[in-house]
């Protein structure tokens, strides 16, 4: 927040959405809106191309707290510099291997590094029996935790003007079950739902939402029957 944030150049910016292809580089979010650019060093004085990485920002959020690794972000960045400068032909992005930054799991995925083979497969490896390798259920908390960043973005017009951390969700959710977001146990299933409902709940939109009696998320049974 106090380091000095130069403004990228626009013909820079327009060169890192180029690369995207204008999505999100993990998740393939494509609404510009939600679009943001990342400096993989950490320096945002830092703008040249290959130090700028098109993420959403949930994603962003994501790379911010380290549920995707650094690893995983250059990676992404070499697969995405390759395959447009390969632009002409069709030749899809090479697969990399995605390192785990979550210690506690080293040993047990030692031998389950897997390949990322293209944009829009998961970009992180989890651990088997955490919440991230059940894919369900991990489909189900990325619904919430998108559907609580919607709500608190709309928090904007009922004059809410606390600026907004993507990030914060992540690192309470740490604090609370004291594992990151998709690496806890996938037991910790039920009670990390409770606690996004709860947070939706909360927000001003989620209070409104309840007084007229209109939902605030959908349930797990109706996510997976989608
Ligand atoms: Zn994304």
């Amino acid at each position: 927040m106090t380091k000095k944030r130069l403004s990228i150049p626009k013909s820079m910016e327009k060169r890192a959405f180029q690369q995207a292809g204008s999505r999100c580089s993990f998740c393939d979010e494509a609404e510009v809106a939600a679009l943001q650019v990342h400096h993989i060093d950490g320096d945002p004085a830092n703008n040249v191309l290959d130090n700028l990485l098109v993420a959403c920002a949930s994603c962003h959020a994501k790379v911010t707290w380290g549920i995707i690794s650094e690893t995983d972000v250059r990676a992404r960045k070499r697969d995405l510099a390759t395959a447009c400068r390969n632009h002409n032909q069709a030749n899809p992005a090479p697969a990399v291997q995605v390192t785990i930054t979550d210690s506690r799991f080293r040993g047990d995925i030692a031998q389950n590094i897997t390949k990322i083979i293209a944009r829009g497969s998961p970009r992180v490896v989890h651990p088997p029996g955490s919440l991230g390798a059940d894919l369900r259920k991990k489909g189900y908390v990325d619904y919430l935790i998108s559907q609580y960043f919607r709500f608190k973005k709309a928090e904007a017009s009922y004059g809410v003007r606390r600026p907004f951390n993507h990030a914060e969700i992540h690192q309470t959710i740490q604090r609370e079950f004291g594992h990151k977001t998709f690496f806890m146990p996938a037991e910790f299933f039920d009670r990390l739902v409770e606690f996004l409902y709860h947070r939706l709940d909360q927000t001003v939109l989620g209070r409104n939402n309840r007084s007229r009696g209109v939902a605030n998320y959908h349930t797990f049974e109706e996510h997976i029957a989608k």
